[in-house]
Formats: C-alpha cells, structure tokens, sequence
C-alpha cells in the first residue's frame, strides 16, 4: 500500500464496465454509480459483455482461440493443445449466449487475458482508460510453490478480468466445509455440495447471490486502482481492496461497516478533489 502520493501515479480519465449477462445478481449500472460516487471526475460507462462489445470476426475462429487458454490438468503447468471439435463447438454456444454462462471449465488466466487483450481497439488502449470485464469464465493460475492450479476471482490489467464464478470458487469456504467434507468422505459418504452449503449458509457466496453486486464493487475498485497505483490490493483486511483468499474475508472486507482503510479513503478524496 502506498504511504505517500506519488507523481508517477496514473489517473485514469475514462473508466468502461461490462456486464457478465449470465450473472443474474450482478447490477452492473449500480457498480458504476458507485465508481462514479467516488471518483467524479472520471467518465464511466456501462457496457454490454466484454466480447461482443469488441469482438466482430468469426465466432469459430474466435472459440478456438479461448478454448487453447483451458486447463486440461489442475496438477501440471500449462501445456499447449489442439482443443477438440466438441470443445470449440461448446466455446462457440458460449459466445453465441453470453447469457448461459457458468461452463465448469478452468481456463489459463494469463493466455485468456491475452486473447481478450488483442480485441480493445488501440484508441482505447491507454493508460487514461481502465477496462473492468466481469465474465462468468473461470480462470486461474499456476503456484509453484504447491504446483496446482488456483481460481482467481479477478487478474488486473488491460482488461482486468473479474469473474463472477471466481468469486465462488476461488476463496476457500470456513474450514468446517472441508472438515466435514473429509469426514463424510472418511465414513465412505458422498454427499451432494448442496447438503454440505446448507451448514455453512451465509457465510459465503454462492452464485445468483444477491450481496453479489455490493462485493464486485470492491473488486471493480481493485482494477481501478492497478491502473493508478499498480497496487491493487491492501493489506487491511477492512478494507475493499483487501486480497481476501478466505469466503468470510470476502464478506468482512466488501460488506463491513467500514469501505475502506484511512490510507485509501484519503487517497480517494485526494483523486475526486483533484
Ligand atoms: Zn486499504
């Protein structure tokens, strides 16, 4: 987190949101209203999905460019493939209905930003303009250090990516979830996720969640502050640019009492009195 404010600190003139349209709970023109709440001097404008907005060529061609960015393996770094028929016919119903959303598919993070990178028109590829795409894709990244893939909900950059389904899958559930999970599993049980939610209602987020909209404000926040600081989070766990790698940090950090740490909330006001 920056402690001082820096002249190489980048404000953004032009901020474009766009719908993930499968995302039933995700109101998107309130999330821009609240980017507009805080920084009033930045045009903000409300887009439809990220693809068909920028994309106009063949939808084939376009499918099987996304489904070379799939993880075939959560256990092995990326490898190149040649995706099958079936997989570019089931990326082309996807484009076709950005609506259906949710494929259960992990994509590579890095290689689908780049695919999505290549179709912002250089006009809009400036510093000055802050592209925030929520998309129902899920997508991850390779760790090293336990040489699996994870789920992120957002990757910042040019776009940043957000996904709705990241937002799910990618922080962990209160440990009793996976404590009783295993215990069941002990016990030679296969129960349903369903079952295993319900003991934990509440404390996560689960899709078509309603709180939905109120917690991709927060990350819609951390996009736009990559594109100022290159630090899109903060260390404070109150706060909405908060990396929260736990469900019920998620919910402390974009629902609490508090939006954000003095650090940011005065970084906030030295931007919008500009
Ligand atoms: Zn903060």
């Amino acid at each position: 987190m920056p402690s001082t404010y820096s002249s190489e600190w980048n404000i953004p003139t032009d901020v474009f949101v766009y719908n993930d349209p499968s995302a039933k709970t995700l109101v998107i023109e309130e999330i821009a209203s609240h980017i507009r709440g805080l920084f009033p001097g930045m045009r903000v404008e409300v887009r439809g999905d990220f693809v068909s907005h920028h994309y106009h060529g063949s939808t084939e061609e376009l499918a099987e460019r996304i489904a070379r960015t799939k993880v075939r393996n959560i256990s092995d770094p990326f490898e190149s493939f040649d995706p099958l028929l079936g997989e570019i016919r089931f990326e082309e119903r996807l484009l076709e209905r950005p609506e259906s959303g949710i494929s259960g598919v992990l994509y590579d993070a890095a290689r689908l930003h780049l695919v999505l990178r290549e179709m912002i028109p250089e006009e809009e590829l400036s510093l000055r303009a802050v592209h925030a795409a929520f998309t129902s894709r899920l997508f991850g990244t390779f760790d090293d250090a336990d040489r699996r893939y994870h789920a992120r909900v957002i990757l910042c950059g040019y776009p940043s990516i957000i996904s709705t389904s990241g937002i799910v899958e990618a922080p962990a559930k209160p440990r009793e979830y996976y404590l009783m999970r295993e215990k069941l599993r002990a016990l030679g049980e296969d129960v349903p996720a369903e079952v295993l939610k319900e003991q934990i209602q509440g404390r996560f987020l689960d899709y078509d969640d309603p709180r939905l909209t109120d917690v991709m404000k927060g990350y819609s926040l951390q996009a736009l502050f990559y594109a100022i600081t290159h630090e899109p989070f903060c260390e404070d766990p109150e706060c909405r640019l908060y990396n929260s790698h736990w469900q019920e940090e998620v919910l402390a950090s974009q629902l609490g009492d508090k939006e954000f740490c003095d650090e940011h909330a005065s970084l906030i006001r030295w931007i919008s009195d500009r």
